[in-house]
């Protein structure tokens, strides 16, 4: 479903994007095939939606449509003939062959109602391969008067080939700082940088859980997470190992939840590492019960003796720069270890 309500204002970061594309249709160097990327999720649906009725307006003004023409009145009403949108069907989780060869069926024709054409494909990266290949037909010979916004959280989840077609165009993370600002005028209410990060650094999710008092939620993992660097860097055996097994339960919570995927590896990590210390399994057979003991026992098999060492090498280089420097934020540090070492883990 694409952005239909014109009085919304663009989020702030995506303004010069929507700006630099705007001057490119008006000047008619407006690439014919565009890939809009980024790591988290920033409302990249609203910006292509502002696209699509940008380039089918016929009178655009100040690089706005203007709302009133027969296409921006279809467009409002959602039943403008040339523009098609393809994304994951609610019922699967792939883009399939058929829904890209009923696009390539409707664009052998011409356009109906506006010489211009638009194909927006959310996603991208949920393509089968033989609907990839398909997509990649269609951009080899693209037809005329026809523009392809594509989208995808996961660019490296996106064959080269299609990668090689298209403009790729990277939506900037918005820095943190101005973000937070952003996040405290649109909710009227504070949220915390370790809140943030736990939310995937997502403006989307933080304005969701803010504007919902979800945060509530995970204040506890952070707590939590926070009291086991702490007990561990300490060495205190019995506060670390309660709050690992609170821990735990949060992760546990929040993998019930869905929740972002990033956060449940780092933390995941953070246990795994804990149970090495404490004794191999010890941990795991307290946690039979829960959903949790699959994963944990899987990854504590899969890690092998040298990234433990080196996990070990940089926690101790990490010690002896946060000893170096009370400026660093320790857990932020941590973190970025844990990913590091998580990421090796989910590749193998
Ligand atoms: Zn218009």
């Amino acid at each position: 479903m694409i952005d239909t309500k014109p009085q919304q204002s663009l989020y702030p970061w995506l303004v010069k994007p929507y700006l630099s594309l705007a001057d490119d249709l008006a000047n008619d160097r407006l690439h014919h095939a565009l890939l809009f990327h980024s790591s988290a999720s920033l409302g990249k649906s609203q910006l292509l939606g502002r696209l699509v009725k940008l380039i089918h307006c016929a009178s655009v003004s100040e690089s706005k449509a203007c709302g009133e023409c027969q296409h921006c009145q279809l467009h409002a009403a959602n039943t403008h003939a040339d523009y098609y949108h393809i994304r994951c069907l609610d019922n699967k989780n792939q883009i399939s062959i058929e829904q890209v060869r009923t696009l390539s069926q409707k664009l052998m024709g011409t356009g109906l109602v506006n010489k211009r054409r638009v194909v927006i494909i959310e996603s991208v990266e949920l393509m089968t391969e033989s609907a990839q290949n398909a997509l990649l037909k269609i951009l080899e010979e693209p037809p005329l008067h026809v523009y392809f916004l594509l989208s995808t959280s996961n660019i490296a989840q996106v064959s080269a080939t299609i990668l090689s077609r298209c403009f790729k165009m990277l939506i900037e993370q918005p820095q943190r700082d101005k973000l937070l600002n952003w996040l405290e005028r649109k909710s009227g209410k504070s949220i915390t940088r370790d809140q943030l990060t736990l939310l995937g650094d997502s403006p989307l999710k933080a304005i969701d859980a803010l504007m919902n008092d979800r945060l509530a939620q995970i204040s506890p993992l952070l707590d939590q997470y926070n009291a086991l660097y702490l007990a561990w860097q300490n060495r205190e055996l019995d506060s670390a190992y309660s709050a690992a097994i609170m821990l735990a339960q949060e992760i546990e919570k929040l993998a019930n939840e869905k929740s972002n995927p990033l956060i449940f590896g780092e933390s995941l990590m953070m246990l795994i590492r804990f149970n090495h210390w404490v004794a191999k399994g010890q941990l795991v057979s307290n946690l039979d019960n829960s959903l949790l003991a699959l994963p944990l026992q899987t990854s504590v098999n899969k890690i092998d003796a040298l990234s433990l060492t080196e996990f070990d090498q940089k926690m101790n280089q990490l010690r002896h720069q946060l000893a170096d420097n009370t400026g660093l934020n320790g857990l932020m540090q941590l973190r970025s270890i844990m990913i590091e070492i998580t990421e090796r883990i989910i590749e193998d």
